[in-house]
């Protein structure tokens, strides 16, 4: 050895006590220390004592192979492995370290760890191998468990739909995985944490985000569900959602974050249509009932805050009906739109416009300086939504009525204030529609507002406030009374004649219509028979029915049941019905019209030429007479127009083989020029308003007259 040129040390150890520390040394160690021949059953001439503990065999079973060769201990499978290495080792004068399974006495397979060198024995030139050989089997394991844990996270890491980073405060990202790098549009891992460095302006879109997540790390730790906008690296925006936590060494100090990103923009795009629906209205996407208040209540506040004036514009189509009616819903959709979009062309940014339902709209102005700013306003609506629309071709035009409340003046609460200009809205179509109304204070009284009109409607027809009148119709050649249309009216017990073209549509809103009409209809069935049983001759009584009779009131049994229980013969009755109804739903009309007539009784289109009627369908339905609306016989003789439509009406009617009535006749002229065009029959006040019974049976011939 090299230390053999030194002179010995004085205080060296005594070889006999050299050796047995030595084999004390040995015995005790955690393994076997060994010296073995170079054979090809690793011959072994010197085991330690670890022999035992290590293989199960006694050192002397294994020494020079009495009872086994470590070979033969060698696991099968590893042994030509074991040898490759030992002799590779030799041939290169090295060190070896290898690990493999041995089968101790009891097979058990466990693994070791051997390390040894080959040594050339000085005094006999031969080679042998010494080492030592330790059981690994424990930490192998822990090793392996852990390599598969590893791989299995490496695995969850890379192959996540989520997003997953570790950042620093200071750096950025230190790692991130695939699908985050997808999902912010970066082509891999790599290239993410190459370019974005800035995580506060190349990650989150709103100011402010990285700082609050930051803070939130700082103080509680953890961040869940952390919701914000971020870039994608082509500049676009999506959602994502944060879950992170913090990672501290022993002295407390942040290591890094991880956490997980996901994308949900979709699930936020859902949220705001679902915030939207719920606040919106689903036609026009303009501001629902729901909105309109929120917004109306901030208005008020605002307007109070800054000492300006709000507006609260109710807003209404006129005649809207009539276009749903007689052209059909999807038409009257379109015109809805048409007009939101009108009326969001008339207000500026800061006003609203919402839609309650059906044609009732509510704008409001905020800011005002005065009423005469707001008049301006609503001129500029009234104009724009009558411009005319084309549908199929066709052009249109439609009109609307609006009532005004201001807020501070008429109220300072955001219910009064739409209920005042509800109440000036009425007032507004009471007043000839196409126009626009302020609220009062005497708008308030007992009939003006809808909602009162209907609760006054309801008791009216307990309290028996309705009557009849009655409006004789006379035959054009010869001035005979031949029928009379009978028009109901109202006279609450404490106030004026109420006109039924005010409380008709309110009577139909409310379904009040349904027993309201068959009052009519009994009360003049049994006028008709009265006056036959007086002896005057027999005339058919005409009775108006609306829509909803039409529609939702079984109108056969009722008329049926009417008749049997007046008495009247099912020909002295006749039944009007507007033209756009019977357009509306064309098939059940005919249905129910056909039953109708089937009974005995008349029908007569009222108001026609303002329906849309088609020719062909009028052909086909079970009628005996077109009333001509009061809107073409007015001006008949100045208006080369209404002239015109009048004598093609009454034309049309004759090829058809019907009746023509004339409506609204007021005077001589007129009656005239209807005389001349050979119009069969007329109505209006230059024969007779519509009156009482009493007065009206002045005017019957008696049946023999
Ligand atoms: P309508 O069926 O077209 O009735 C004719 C309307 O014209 C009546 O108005 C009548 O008073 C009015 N009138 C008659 N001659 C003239 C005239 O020469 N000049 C002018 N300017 N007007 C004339 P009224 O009684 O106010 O009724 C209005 C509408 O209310 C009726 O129009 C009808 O649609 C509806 N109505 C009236 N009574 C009833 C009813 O008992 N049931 C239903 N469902 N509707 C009714
Ligand atoms: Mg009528
Ligand atoms: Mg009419």
């Amino acid at each position: 050895m090299v230390n053999s040129a030194l002179p010995p040390a004085t205080d060296a150890v005594p070889a006999a006590p050299k050796i047995r520390l030595l084999d004390t040394l040995l015995a005790n160690m955690d393994g076997m220390v060994y010296r073995s021949r170079i054979d090809t059953h690793w011959t072994m001439e010197y085991v330690s004592q670890g022999c035992l503990e290590l293989t199960g065999y006694m050192p002397e079973d294994l020494i020079l192979n009495k009872r086994i060769s470590y070979d033969a201990l060698t696991h099968p499978d590893d042994r030509e492995r074991v040898r490759q290495v030992i002799l590779d080792a030799i041939a290169r004068h090295k060190r070896f370290i290898i690990e493999y399974r041995i089968v101790k006495a009891d097979g058990e397979v466990r693994w070791v760890g051997e390390r040894g060198i080959a040594i050339t024995d000085p005094a006999t030139g031969h080679a042998a191998l010494e080492g030592f050989i330790q059981d690994i089997h424990e930490r192998k394991r822990a090793y392996e468990a852990l390599r598969e844990a590893e791989r299995r996270y490496r695995s969850i890491f890379e192959n996540a739909v989520e997003g997953i980073f570790q950042s620093t405060p200071s750096d950025g990202y230190i790692e991130v995985n695939p699908a985050l790098a997808r999902m912010y549009g970066y082509a891999s891992p790599q290239q993410l944490m190459a370019e974005l460095y800035d995580i506060e302006r190349q990650v989150y879109v709103d100011p402010g985000r990285r700082a609050e997540f930051l803070r939130r790390m700082e103080e509680d730790g953890v961040i869940v569900n952390f919701e914000s906008r971020a870039w994608r690296r082509d500049g676009s925006i999506m959602w994502i959602s944060e879950n992170a936590r913090v990672v501290r060494d022993e002295a407390g100090e942040i290591l890094f974050y991880e956490g997980t990103v996901e994308e949900i923009t979709e699930r936020k795009q859902h949220e705001a249509a679902i915030q939207f629906q719920a606040t919106h209205d689903a036609l026009t996407g303009l501001p629902n009932r729901t909105l309109l208040y929120d917004r109306l209540e901030q208005a008020v506040l605002q307007a109070h805050r800054h000492g300006n004036i709000l507006a609260v514009v109710f807003f209404d189509l006129d005649q809207f009906k009539y276009v749903n009616d007689s052209l059909g819903h999807q038409v009257g959709d379109r015109l809805l739109k048409t007009v939101a979009g009108r009326l969001k062309s008339c207000i500026r940014h800061a006003d609203t416009v919402a839609r309650l339902g059906g044609d009732e709209f509510v704008l409001l102005l905020a800011d005002q300086s005065g009423e005469e700013a707001v008049t301006h306003a609503l001129q500029r609506i009234l104009a724009t939504v009558a411009a005319p629309w084309f549908v199929n071709g066709t052009e249109l035009q439609i009109t609307c009525s609006m009532g005004v409340s201001l807020c501070p003046a008429d109220a300072i609460d955001a219910d009064t204030l739409l209920k005042h200009a509800d109440a000036a809205m009425f007032r507004a179509k009471q007043s000839g529609r196409n126009n626009f109304q302020f609220f009062a204070a005497e708008m308030n009284s007992a009939v003006n507002g809808r909602l009162e009109m209907m609760s006054s409607l309801r008791r009216a027809l307990a309290n028996g406030e309705f009557t009849l009148h009655y409006q004789p119709k006379v035959r054009l050649a010869t001035g005979s009374i031949i029928g009379a249309e009978a028009l109901i009216r109202w006279r609450p017990p404490d106030g004026n004649m109420i006109s039924p073209a005010q409380f008709i549509p309110v009577a139909e809103e409310s379904g009040l219509i349904i027993p309201l009409g068959e009052w009519v209809l009994r009360t003049a069935c049994a006028q008709a028979f009265a006056w036959q049983k007086a002896g005057h001759a027999p005339i058919p009584v005409s009775v108006n029915l609306s829509p909803l009779q039409l529609e939702r009131g079984n109108v056969v049994d009722m008329v049926t049941r009417i008749l049997s229980e007046t008495g009247l013969a099912p020909e002295y009755l006749e039944l009007e019905i507007t033209e756009s109804v019977v357009m509306r739903e064309v098939e059940k009309s005919f249905a129910i019209l056909e039953h109708l007539k089937t009974l005995g009784v008349k029908i007569s289109i009222d108001d026609f030429g303002t329906g849309y009627s088609s020719l062909s369908y009028l052909r086909r339905f079970p009628v005996n007479t077109l009333k001509i609306d009061q809107s073409f016989v007015r001006n008949i003789v100045s208006d080369p127009d209404n002239a015109g439509i009048v004598k093609a009406i009454i034309s049309l009617g004759h090829t058809l083989n019907l009746n023509v009535l004339a409506e609204g006749v007021e005077t001589e002229e007129e009656y005239r020029f209807l005389l001349e065009n050979r119009c069969d029959e007329m109505q209006g006040y230059f024969l007779s308003k519509p009156v009482a019974q009493d007065a009206f049976v002045r005017m019957l011939p008696a049946r023999d007259a």
